[in-house]
């Protein structure tokens, strides 16, 4: 390229691109993409299978197993050193194919919240994937989109974005199409260039799209880089630890077993030796961590095939401790359909339909609802684009038979002050009879206040106070009803000139228009549901606090006792007042983005975990600082779904408690996955311990204790991970966040518990002693175990005993009960393989004993889970 792009004018950059203003054609995008490749960013180097796979020697356990299989070779127990590598290269191919589909999950979840861009193509606008976007694409950019690629601005319509991820600075820069007449000029001053990562925060613009993928100026940056992500959630760091410090305890107890098997039972060193290994191979968690991946990485799939996209790993940990969900009204608890009701005009208050055309006021109410909107409505298919209460009053305009496009093309729009949610107003300019006419809509408190006259059908009458109480008066009526009021106004101009701001004022008032937004069916369920499980639901919403809370108390959110608050409530308060009042206040009317994050501090404060949703480019802070933030995947802007945890592909507040659920459940299922894991540890090491200190010989083979941590066990905690969600769930408060995993009561279970199977292991042992030996006793123990830890799996599915969770409920941990059955029974009497697990013969009534004492353990705890029940 011989000239920068920010030194070349609009045209030179199209032609140099070979591209046109109205964008690529079908097959030029086609070659473009063959040629650039997606517009993605390589993260890093992905690493490939087979380094994959020997990461997975790298473990301390692992090390430790290559010992016990060098000693086992040393001692010419050639089968057991088969054996153990045979169970670490199945362990290894196990841990990659784990990885790899963790990986996929996480992609596919990616691709499902990746950011779209709007693109000309062939003179029609498209919405693409912001991976297809290709060089020479024309973008076209508004305020809340993405930058997905670099380009050079062609149309500027006052555009400004924010460039932080690329310059650091978090100022807004403004932006323009002028050429930049130097051949060095830095990335935070050409003006008239776009770059990929940044965000629109103002304005609109047309760009022509110069680099994608790595050769932005981010993905210099990102290849500059070139890191892997860590991607452990703090639950997956926190049992790493976990695991380092438990390696270190077994290494300890190992050597006092190994010193005790020497002196006690003079063993020759490698046996002893190996009696240690047994020990460490029990303990060690070999699965867990792969485990408790696997359920994270099901619990995202299963949320997003319920319309909740998870943007990573680490959000589904915090949503199951979610105790406030604070919820925007319109669209989100509500339909947002808007149907107009009663209107207010020239001193009557009467329904929609009984407008009279002749009345001026009344007549001038519809027009103002024409012309200043931007929505489209065809009365043909009942079809709309828009603004869903600009299309309302479109639609009550063609219930009079006016013909939205032939009026609007009588009297074009002049000028326009578009609607903003922080002024609550829209104002157009139009020559009405002649007269330029500034015509407004929006909220009442903000128009009403800047009224000085209003219009009845003699003329206009100077606003008094009485007349001012009336119409407040209407509104508090019309409020309550759960309706939302819009104000109207009109105002005569000097002439046809830009606007600003300033001229929103001196208004003549012409009157209100209600309308109804019903709330979503499902809303008033799902926020019965989350009090139930002790969760706070708010709401937060822009439209007038009358209004708000009649609608809050239809859903149920505003309750006996509770206030509402808004914004300017708000604004006059002090942080320390609003956390006394907080734990009252349901609804928050006529807020801005900035109160929302005044909101989600202050709940914080009190050590809650909130959700907070939001749609707009300036709710993207809030949706940061929200310990779950929630994007709307239908309405929102792409700059919310960037800033939040959570997309919901629906915007229905249903979907987050169902979300906050399942959230709840993946966290139970992995605790009691990993209850399930290290109660059987725990049963293991108590055995061998217990032979050790009883100078018994060893209970279990190194090949033992693999086979079942690494293949029987493995099933049953899948298994338990794919536990439904239950109702049940709902019953309980909220987690504390700051209570670790390995709590108290997990780990009186897990000693219990493992107390409880180890008795009759060494039971089995003993009576395997007295009819067999050593060989008879450790295979009666090691078949005993196996199948006690098989039946435990059925324990450890949920708090409640079997029955009422029932068998079906989850099929899964039947079939890895008969999978691990199937696999123990091939072991002890395949021929070769009996061999190679050193397994003695058994008959009928050894298999009977097995049987009655493997199950005796969960006979016990499924009658005392029974009893609790009760
Ligand atoms: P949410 O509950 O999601 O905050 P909302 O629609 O109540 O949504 P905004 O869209 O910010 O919140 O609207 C705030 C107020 O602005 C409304 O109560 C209404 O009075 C006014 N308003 C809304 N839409 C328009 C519009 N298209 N033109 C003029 N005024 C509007």
């Amino acid at each position: 390229m011989s000239k920068p792009w920010f030194s070349r004018s609009p045209e030179d950059t199209l032609s140099e691109l070979r591209s046109t203003p109205a964008g690529l054609s079908a097959q030029e995008v086609q070659q473009r993409m063959e040629q650039y490749g997606p517009n993605k960013l390589q993260e890093g180097k992905r690493k490939s299978v087979a380094v994959l796979f020997l990461e997975q020697f790298k473990d301390l356990l692992v090390i430790i197993l290559l010992i016990a299989a060098v000693i086992s070779a040393l001692t010419e127990n050639v089968e057991s050193t088969i054996v153990i590598f045979a169970v670490l290269i199945l362990n290894a191919v196990l841990g990659t194919v784990q990885y790899l589909k963790a990986e996929k999950s996480l992609e596919s979840l990616k691709a499902m919240s990746s950011p779209t861009a709007k693109v000309l193509r062939g003179g029609v606008r498209v919405e693409v994937p912001s991976a297809e976007v290709v060089p020479g694409d024309i973008v076209l950019l508004e305020a809340g989109d993405l930058v997905v690629a670099d380009g050079r601005i062609i149309e500027n319509f006052s555009l400004k974005v924010n460039e932080s991820s690329l310059t650091g600075e978090s100022e807004g820069v403004e932006k323009d199409a002028a050429p930049i007449d130097r051949e060095q000029v830095a990335l935070g001053d050409q003006k008239n260039m776009v770059f990929s990562g940044s965000l629109v925060t103002y304005g609109r613009a047309t760009v022509a799209v110069t680099a994608t993928g790595m050769n932005t100026e981010l993905g210099k940056i990102a290849a500059l880089m070139n890191q892997t992500q860590q991607r452990k959630t703090p639950l997956q760091k926190s049992l790493d630890d976990f695991s380092g410090k438990l390696a270190v305890v077994i290494m300890a107890i190992c050597a006092v077993v190994f010193a005790l098997s020497i002196f006690r039972s003079h063993m020759g060193v490698l046996d002893s030796l190996m009696f240690a290994v047994a020990l460490a191979v029990a303990a060690i968690p070999e699965a867990l961590s792969s485990i408790v991946t696997i359920v994270l990485a099901m619990g995202t799939q299963k949320m997003a095939k319920q319309n909740a996209i998870m943007k990573d790993l680490k959000a589904v940990e915090s949503l199951g401790a979610v105790s406030v969900i604070c919820s925007d009204k319109t669209g989100t608890l509500t339909q947002n359909r808007m149907t107009v009701q009663k209107i207010y005009a020239d001193g009557k208050l009467l329904e929609g339909k009984d407008l009279e055309l002749a009345n001026t006021p009344q007549r001038l109410l519809l027009k103002i609802g024409l012309l200043a909107s931007d929505a489209t409505y065809d009365p043909a298919d009942g079809s709309s684009i828009g603004d869903p209460t600009e299309v309302a009053l479109l639609q009550l305009a063609n219930a009079f038979d006016v013909e939205e496009e032939l009026y609007r093309q009588y009297h074009p729009r002049l000028r326009e002050l578009a609607f903003d949610s922080d002024r609550k107003l829209m104002s157009t300019l139009h020559q009405l009879d002649g007269v330029p006419t500034l015509l407004t809509k929006g909220a009442i408190d903000v128009l009403l206040g800047r009224s000085t006259k209003l219009l009845t059908s003699e003329g206009p009458v100077p606003m008094t106070e009485e007349r001012r109480a009336e119409i407040m008066a209407v509104n508090e009526q019309l409020s309550n009803e759960g309706l939302r009021v819009l104000a109207f106004a009109q105002k005569e101009m000097d002439g046809i000139r830009d606007l600003t701001l300033e001229d929103e004022n001196d208004y003549t008032f012409v009157g209100l228009v209600s309308m109804i937004d019903p709330p979503r069916p499902e809303s008033i369920q799902a926020v019965a549901d989350a009090k139930t499980g002790g969760i706070r639901t708010i709401m937060i919403t822009g439209d007038h606090k009358v209004t708000a809370s009649a609608i809050a108390r239809q859903i149920g959110i505003f309750q006996e006792g509770d206030t509402a608050l808004s914004g300017v409530d708000l604004d006059a308060m002090s942080d320390e007042e609003l956390d006394q009042i907080l734990p009252h206040v349901s609804v928050y009317a006529r807020v801005s983005p900035e109160h929302k994050i005044r909101i989600v501090s202050a709940w914080q404060r009190r050590g809650c975990i909130v959700s907070m949703t939001g749609d707009g480019v300036n709710d993207a802070p809030a949706l940061k600082k929200a310990d779950i933030g929630v994007a709307m995947g239908i309405t929102g802007t792409e700059v919310s779904k960037d800033a939040a945890s959570m997309i919901l592909a629906d915007d229905n507040f249903a979907t987050i408690v169902r979300a906050v659920v399942n959230g709840r459940s993946v966290y139970a299922n992995i605790k009691n996955a990993i209850q399930f894991l290290l109660s059987g540890n725990m049963s293991a090491i108590l055995c061998v311990v217990y032979a050790s200190v009883m100078g018994l010989s060893v209970p279990f083979a190194p090949v033992h204790l693999l086979f079942i941590n690494l293949l029987t066990d493995s099933l049953p905690a899948i298994a338990i991970g794919m536990e439904p969600a239950r109702k049940g769930l709902l019953r309980h408060k909220p987690r504390d966040p700051k209570e670790p995993i390995l709590d108290r009561g997990l780990l009186q279970r897990i000693f219990g518990q493992g107390l409880l199977i180890a008795v009759p292991v060494m039971a089995a042992f003993y009576l395997g002693l007295s009819y067999g030996g050593p060989a008879a006793a450790s295979t009666m123990a090691f078949a005993t175990l196996t199948l006690a830890r098989l039946f435990h799996g059925f324990n450890c599915r949920g708090e409640e005993s079997i029955f009422r969770l029932g068998f079906r409920s989850n099929p899964f941990s039947l079939a890895a009960f008969g999978g691990g059955v199937l696999l123990l029974l091939a072991v002890l009497f395949i021929p070769g393989l009996n061999t190679l697990f050193q397994a003695t013969a058994l008959d009928m009534t050894h298999l009977l004993e097995i049987l009655g004492l493997a199950f005796l353990p969960t006979l016990i705890i499924q009658i005392f889970k029974l009893i609790r029940g009760r």
